[in-house]
């Protein structure tokens, strides 16, 4: 699944649109609109003014009351072509033409992502965590929501409702480069794994975001190009591989439902 670093460089990447007309859209399958506040046709005509993320959504932006979100669930694509070039991809369920010469296309084959066009995107936000890249996550919150806590720290990292845009890949990795396993009850790191946990989770998501994100099957850019972090991963997908510090066999087990990798002489 598409995660913050896969979604900052989708948006990175459609940039160049903000300020193109949207002439008409195609809509293929209507079950993809998971709310609609208005029909696609009233965006006709509108200028895209703005594209961002908030956690593992997208948002272009209409004006101040228009707002198309995309949430791309475990396969989904949202990407550009020049609207010259015919559409070969399958599973392509929602056309966005454009006056700039090229159209949007969302592409999901699973149909577990979709399509909301919301007045207001903040009741489709409203019970979103922190941004992990914000000044509002620091160790001080980090602290906040472990303390006390039972659940597996790795569990928490993915609370999307205590931090948004967290999933199995980048929790795993952020824990191997802090040192710390995953199945550690939050509650139990000291102050010292919370400032290093911290670090972990910024350089680890800041770093992706460099290599463009992480494509293991199904992850395309908005130029529908492949990210490269997956040749930087250093737990994640890496079962029965040696880990690249100590030469140890990285394990892959269940942690609260997820497949986890992990290293059990570097992690603690
Ligand atoms: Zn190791």
């Amino acid at each position: 699944m598409p995660e913050l670093p896969e979604i900052e460089t989708i948006k990175n990447s459609l940039a160049i649109n903000i300020g193109a007309l949207i002439t008409r859209i195609e809509v293929n399958r209507s079950d993809i609109i998971r709310r609609q506040d208005f029909p696609p046709e009233e965006l006709y005509g509108q200028r895209i003014t703005d594209i961002s993320r908030r956690g593992k959504y997208l948002a272009l932006s209409l004006g101040t009351d228009h707002h198309l979100v995309v949430h791309l669930g475990m396969s989904g694509r949202f990407y550009m072509q020049p609207e010259s070039e015919a559409i070969s991809a399958p599973h392509v369920h929602f056309i966005i033409h454009l006056d700039n010469s090229f159209k949007l296309l969302y592409q999901d084959p699973r149909r577990f992502g979709g399509i909301w066009l919301c007045h207001d995107t903040k009741k489709i936000f409203a019970l979103m965590g922190v941004e992990p890249l914000s000044s509002q996550f620091n160790s001080g919150y980090l602290t906040k929501i472990s303390q006390n806590r039972k659940v597996a720290i790795k569990t928490l990292l993915l609370n999307q409702q205590l931090i948004s845009g967290i999933g199995n890949i980048y929790a795993d990795e952020s824990l191997f480069a802090a040192g710390i396993r995953g199945d550690r009850p939050a509650g139990s790191l000291t102050a010292a794994e919370i400032k290093r946990l911290h670090r972990a989770i910024v350089k680890v998501l800041k770093k992706s975001i460099e290599a463009r994100g992480t494509t293991f099957r199904d992850f395309r850019d908005g130029f529908n190009q492949s990210g490269n972090f997956q040749k930087s991963l250093q737990v994640y997908g890496k079962d029965k591989q040696c880990c690249c510090v100590c030469g140890t066999v990285i394990k892959k087990e269940q942690i609260g439902g997820r497949s986890s990798h992990f290293c059990e002489h570097c992690q603690k």
